[in-house]
């Protein structure tokens, strides 16, 4: 195994409570433990320089033993999958969102019509008064 494959993959640190190391980097610094997520060493964790990002030593070591083709294999398989889902996930992420502006432009319409229409029983009420008055004033012209 070389150790380049897994610098140039992506590596995430790992969580080092349960691994306590006295191993030291080439700058004497306590080495930090991360996990590979290679795909020829996926979720093997070794350790690596602290500062490798600015100033990396190049102190590299396996924490792990080599990992079985057949749980390779699985883990791998395992991180597509759940790489594929991740994808589903924000696509129907999307989707929802989407489904949320509609729901809200129509809402906004049918605001929109019941204003218009609340506006329009105004005007009919209006009306409706405007003839009962005058039908009130006819009664009373025509009972004089
Ligand atoms: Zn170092």
């Amino acid at each position: 195994m070389s150790c380049s494959e897994s610098f140039e993959t992506g590596a995430e640190s790992a969580n080092s409570n349960s691994v306590t190391s006295e191993r030291r980097c080439k700058h004497g610094m306590r080495a930090v433990l991360y996990i590979s997520w290679s795909r020829s060493n996926p979720g093997r964790r070794f350790f690596r320089c602290p500062v490798w990002k600015d100033d990396d030593c190049g102190f590299f070591s396996w924490y792990d033993d080599v990992i079985p083709p057949r749980q390779k294999e699985i883990i791998s398989h395992l991180v597509e999958t759940k790489k594929l889902l991740e994808s589903k996930v924000e696509l129907m992420q999307k989707k929802e969102s989407a489904m949320e502006d509609v729901i809200k432009h129509l809402e906004a319409q049918v605001m929109k019509h019941k204003m218009f229409q609340s506006s329009h029983q105004l005007e009919q009420r209006a009306n409706q008064a405007f003839v009962s008055f005058h039908l009130r004033q006819l009664k009373f012209f025509f009972a004089l």
